[in-house]
């Protein structure tokens, strides 16, 4: 008998396998834009099966090495990164990853296209985005503040051949969310120009040919009100570093191919961006792009990873069966398939609104609120997504060789940077307190309720888990799972499942899409429960209050706030005026 050897799960095209993200693309784009994107993103999901995948493999496994001498005792410091990672690196440039946004051909649809694209690049790019995010938010904020170095930079940074990256060094060892402890001081050279005198204490793609650096003008005081934004070019025309030495590269959990190093800059040659003054707030449209480019990073790593689970679940067997046919391992991925396709219309939804702020028809105190959120949301989901996805390949999503662990340890970078968790919360609250915010995203969240606007609600993210699975069954069983349903016992366990989920859904699409309708009647299910479940013993009362924000004066619950959308009148004495 031949000895038993487990077929391993194939990744494929995912723009054709993952109906996911090819449904969302062909509902928010309109007919004519995906019909003209359609190859683009065909192209990108058979890219990255192929030529992309065995450079992604070799990078991973060849991690940067930092050469601080040479071997006749020169300081060189010297960044050895593997060249199947700068081929990625290129290959993205060339596929127009920062590029189409800029080139503009699908108008304000352009950011979608892009994501796109991104979306299918990143689960093969071994963490090249990192660079390619930073270079589209340096070019968007030279755009922005100051036309001379646009001019000089931005046909560099937005080729298709032989681009230019740009780096983003705000993070100092005292701070990388409080940048207003910022140390790196920057002393005027004369003639327009500056030097830069600090440390930077995260450096992500030290492979970069420029980078925007936050620094604080000799005796311009202290706080973030005193920083200015500096533009450098890391090398010397000689080739040489720029003032820059090298301390160290990080050892991190995981992006192990993407150079990231401690910098010490003494005497850096640097132009201030749109003059002195007002470094943080030029830094904010550069923040709304990377933290789209994250939540998309993460979005990709749970697609990427659900493919390959659903195709070992068709393969591997346990007791008997294929795992495909046990109803908790199914289950176990339809939760994982439901959150992914609330993910996907929160991620495309702010990938839209960039888009339409960049064409100025898209709302941008909405921004405020819809980018922080998607980035918090789908980047800590993940997390959760990624660690269940491990799992369901057993003993083998925790060995390396088979590429998996890789998919958690990556995914949780995406809550670090360009903010964490509680900074993205935080900037969330901050901007409902501001006039015009709290207005924009209610109306928003109503919209959707309505039904109007971008079509881009999904029935699975409305309905929760229970849709998840049974799209999961018929995902797996083909006609046999249709054939299953057919069952009069299936239809009751089915009807059970519906009124369970229907409660469960509600609280989960609260959490991950909160404008999305709660129903498809529109009706909360929560208010659709009997009387006599929300009265009784006063335990059961408080279960069933909803979980909405305290009062803070009171720090209890207050009915008036019962729902951001419900009971309007009320709401307009207690929600902060728009
Ligand atoms: C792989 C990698 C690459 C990176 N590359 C770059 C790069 O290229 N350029 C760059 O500038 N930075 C980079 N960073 C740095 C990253 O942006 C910062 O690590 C991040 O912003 C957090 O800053 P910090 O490390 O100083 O943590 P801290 O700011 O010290 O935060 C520590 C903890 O305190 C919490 N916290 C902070 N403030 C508050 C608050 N007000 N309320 C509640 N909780 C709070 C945070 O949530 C966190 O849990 C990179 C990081 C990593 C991991």
């Amino acid at each position: 008998m031949d000895p038993f050897l487990q077929d391993a799960p194939q990744a494929s095209n995912r723009f054709r396998a993952d109906a996911t993200l090819r449904n969302t693309l062909e509902r928010i784009l309109p007919p004519e834009v995906f019909a003209d994107a359609s190859p683009l993103f065909d192209d990108m999901g058979e890219h990255a099966l192929g030529e992309m995948r065995a450079l992604a493999q070799h990078a991973e496994t060849h991690p940067p090495v930092h050469v601080p001498i040479d071997a006749w005792g020169r300081r060189v410091d010297r960044i050895d990164v593997d060249p199947a990672w700068l081929q990625l690196v290129k290959i993205g440039q060339d596929a127009g990853l920062v590029a189409i946004p800029y080139e503009d051909e699908f108008g304000e649809h352009s950011r979608v296209v892009q994501f796109g694209v991104i979306d299918l690049w990143n689960p093969s790019s071994a963490t090249a985005g990192c660079p390619l995010s930073m270079t589209d938010a340096a070019v968007r904020v030279l755009l922005n503040e100051d036309e001379d170095l646009a001019k000089a930079y931005v046909p560099k940074l937005t080729a298709r051949a032989n681009a230019w990256t740009s780096g983003q060094w705000m993070t100092e060892k005292e701070g990388g969310s409080d940048v207003g402890r910022t140390g790196t001081l920057a002393r005027e050279a004369g003639d327009g120009w500056w030097t830069l005198h600090g440390t930077k204490w995260f450096t992500s793609a030290t492979t970069a040919d420029i980078s925007l650096a936050l620094a604080r003008p000799e005796g311009a005081g202290e706080g973030s009100r005193a920083l200015s934004l500096f533009l450098l070019e890391l090398r010397n025309p000689d080739g040489t570093w720029n003032g820059i030495a090298v301390r160290r590269l990080k050892d991190k959990l995981g992006t192990k191919a993407l150079p990231t190093a401690e910098l010490d800059l003494d005497g850096t040659a640097a132009r201030a961006i749109g003059g002195i003054g007002r470094g943080v707030p030029k830094v904010a449209p550069m923040l709304n792009i990377t933290r789209i480019w994250a939540a998309i990073g993460s979005l990709s790593a749970i697609g990427g990873g659900l493919m390959l689970a659903r195709d070992y679940a068709n393969k591997r067997e346990a007791f008997g069966r294929k795992l495909r046919d046990l109803p908790v391992h199914r289950r176990w991925i339809a939760r994982i398939a439901a959150e992914y396709e609330a993910a996907n219309v929160l991620g495309y939804r702010a990938a839209l609104l960039l888009g339409q702020i960049e064409h100025a028809s898209g709302d941008a105190d909405l921004a405020r609120v819809v980018i922080p959120l998607t980035k918090m949301a789908i980047a800590r989901r993940s997390v959760w997504a990624t660690s269940n996805l491990i799992e369901s390949f057993g003993g083998a999503g925790y060995v390396e060789d088979t590429g998996l662990p890789r998919l958690l340890r990556d995914a949780h970078v995406n809550c670090i940077w360009e903010g964490t968790t509680s900074v993205m919360a935080l900037d969330v609250l901050r901007a409902l307190r501001a006039p015009g915010v709290p207005g924009a995203f209610l109306a928003d969240v109503d919209a959707k309720r309505l039904g109007h606007g971008p079509h881009v609600s999904s029935r699975a993210a409305v309905r929760g888990r229970g849709m998840g699975a049974r799209q999961e069954r018929r995902r797996t069983h083909g006609d046999r799972g249709r054939a299953l349903r057919g069952r009069a016992v299936d239809r009751r366990r089915a009807a059970r499942r519906r009124r369970r989920d229907g409660r469960a859904g509600f609280r989960h699409q609260r959490r991950i899409a909160p404008w999305t309708s709660p129903s498809a009647s529109g009706r909360s299910p929560r208010r659709s429960r009997p009387f006599k479940q929300r009265s009784g013993s006063s335990k059961s009362r408080s279960r069933s209050r909803p979980r909405w924000p305290t009062t803070r004066a009171s720090g209890r619950w207050s009915p008036r706030r019962r729902s951001p959308t419900g009971n309007r009148k009320r709401r307009a004495a207690t929600w902060p005026a728009s």
